[in-house]
């Protein structure tokens, strides 16, 4: 049966009409993550989310699937090791996701660290992290500093540093993870809220009581353990269960600007100091370049998380000192993002200097909820928590197989695979009349799973009109069939990324979109009209400041 919303129905009976050995509450990537290696390990299990699939900060992150360099500045070694060879597990199960970037580190007369301290770090990095030797760090002097990236602001520049970061398309990341703990057997269900805790006579969590936003009706639904994977929202949960004891959430705010590449058209991508002693990120992208990310603590709604025109002028200032660009102005933003970090509050430290590194915290119910850590260390968080369940659930499952699970669409067995792959897969569009440049859109988003976006193509050859319409419907298509899709703003933010890569070419689309959505699921018209109205509400957000 696919997964997809189609059959929620179905979903719903089977998650009501039976117990499951686990149930996680949070559809980022660390509850898709445990619930795809508890999956594998051959528990029952189901995940419930209350509004889209990463749709809390697991698509609202830098994007990059880090080495751990910054941690170095912390003396977190043991945290440069593990990120970096994780990295290298999460390129290998999903290579159309995880593109090597190389990544310059411009260093400037009076910044905060030296040449030689910057190249004793990327040395350490390198050897700590296990990273390969092609992708060992580059010193570069002045010219050839400017020659790598033309755009930088020759005057204090002393000259930079080469490392790698790969870049990754964080809520696809989760979305695979997703997909491939269904195909695993996981029972996983989008805008579904957990409410409450059902307890038994010893005051231990026997299940949830959860609203299914779709219909509005209430719903109960039991398990043995349950896992509170709800990142920024832990803390909330855990009140509810009145065990908010101890350990405290630290939120804070990281935000990102997106403009065109025709106003900072960097060859490069570049990690630079911002004059504050913080370092942010300068990424180019297709036709953008997108700039972050602040660090700023923050008490308000943890619901909607957003750019403020202080957030943006900030990364602005930051980008107008470092490249000799004529600056960039507010009006210049096509696009932004607001992501909260879920930290363990450490006292007295500033948001900068706050571990990443996750937690698990048990309560006398049984809850078990995780928090902090990183989109890169994921499935490793994921088989810590597991493991603690096995021990739990007292019972006899297989040991952890995500190291070497291939996530969906990631099928590959080495680069020449993917290469080959992708030559494949571009024949087959040429002979559909699909430009290859759409293929390697849909490749680097979709990975083998590009084929059934093709063959629905061909299905709509004959019926639709212009291209736009027949390639965004057919990706659509695939979206509401097999990524469990309801939304408009599933398909547009966390699908294809297109409100902050694309938004002013997707504004005027929004309409037909919203309707071909109503009329795969059902919709009525006045569901449908709210959906549009939902839709422009968020595109206009991303620029409300
Ligand atoms: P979330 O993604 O927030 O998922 C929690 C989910 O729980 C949400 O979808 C929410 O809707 C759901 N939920 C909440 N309450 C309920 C309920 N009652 N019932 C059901 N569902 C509920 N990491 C990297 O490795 N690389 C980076 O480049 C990077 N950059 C970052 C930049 C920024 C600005 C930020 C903020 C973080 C960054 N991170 C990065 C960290 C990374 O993004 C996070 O660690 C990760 O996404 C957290 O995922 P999560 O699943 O724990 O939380």
């Amino acid at each position: 049966m696919n997964f997809s919303n189609k059959n929620r129905q179905h979903f719903l009976e089977q998650l009501t009409n039976q117990s499951f050995d686990l149930l996680v509450i949070g559809g980022g990537i660390t509850g898709c993550g445990i619930a795809l290696d508890a999956a594998l390990r051959g528990m029952k299990v189901a995940l419930v989310e209350k509004n889209d699939f990463a749709s809390g900060t697991s698509s609202r992150s830098t994007k990059l699937i880090h080495g751990g360099l910054r941690y170095l500045k912390q003396f977190e070694l043991g945290l440069v090791h593990q990120m970096g060879r994780e990295r290298a597990v999460v390129y290998q199960n999903a290579r159309h996701l995880v593109i090597p970037e190389k990544m310059l580190l411009p260093i400037e007369e009076g910044g905060s660290l030296g040449k030689s301290a910057i190249s004793l770090a990327l040395l350490a990095y390198d050897f700590l992290a296990g990273i390969r030797r092609k992708e060992h760090r580059k010193m570069l002097d002045k010219r050839e500093t400017m020659t790598t990236e033309p755009l930088l602001n020759p005057e204090e520049l002393i000259g930079g540093g080469l490392y790698y970061e790969y870049r990754t398309d964080d809520a696809r990341l989760t979305i695979e993870v997703a997909k491939s703990a269904y195909a695993s057997g996981a029972l996983l269900l989008n805008y579904l809220e957990a409410k409450e805790f059902l307890y038994d006579e010893n005051k231990k969590i026997e299940g949830i009581k959860g609203l299914d936003k779709i219909s509005g009706r209430e719903i109960e639904f039991r398990a043995t353990v349950v896992v509170n994977a709800t990142g920024p929202w832990v803390d909330l949960l855990r009140k509810e269960d009145n065990s908010l004891k101890g350990k405290r959430l630290q939120l804070t705010n990281g935000v990102h600007l997106v403009v065109s590449i025709k106003k900072l058209s960097l060859k490069q991508a570049a990690y630079f100091d911002v004059g504050d002693g913080r370092m942010i990120f300068a990424i180019p992208r297709g036709e953008i370049t997108y700039i972050g990310t602040t660090d700023t603590v923050y008490n308000k709604s943890i619901d909607s998380p957003y750019c403020t025109r202080e957030d943006a002028q900030y990364l602005l200032d930051a980008v107008n000192r470092i490249f000799a660009i004529e600056p960039l102005q507010l009006s210049d933003i096509e696009s932004t993002w607001a992501g909260l970090r879920p930290l363990i509050f450490e006292d007295g430290k500033s948001p900068e200097d706050i571990s990443r590194k996750d937690e698990i915290i048990h309560s006398s119910s049984g809850l078990i909820s995780i928090a902090g850590g990183k989109l890169t260390g994921y499935r490793v968080m994921a088989e810590k928590t597991v493991d603690i369940l096995v021990k739990y659930l007292n019972g006899n499952f297989k040991p952890c197989r995500t190291r070497e699970t291939r996530l969906s669409g990631g099928d590959f067995k080495n680069d020449n695979d993917l290469k080959e792959t992708l030559k494949h897969l571009m024949s087959e569009g040429e002979q559909a009349e699909i430009p290859a440049i759409k293929i390697q859109e849909w490749f680097y988003r979709y990975g083998r799973n590009t084929t059934a976006i093709i063959e629905t193509v061909k299905k709509l050859t004959s019926i639709i009109k212009t291209e736009d319409t027949k390639y965004d419907e057919a990706e659509l298509q695939y979206c509401i069939e097999h990524e469990m899709v309801y939304h408009l703003n599933d398909y547009l933010i966390r699908r294809s990324g297109r409100l902050f890569f694309e938004r002013k070419q997707y504004e005027i689309r929004i309409a037909p979109l919203a309707h071909y959505i109503g009329k795969e699921l059902g919709l009525n018209e006045t569901d449908t009209q709210k959906m549009v109205t939902e839709t422009r509400q968020e595109f206009d957000k991303a620029v409300g400041f």
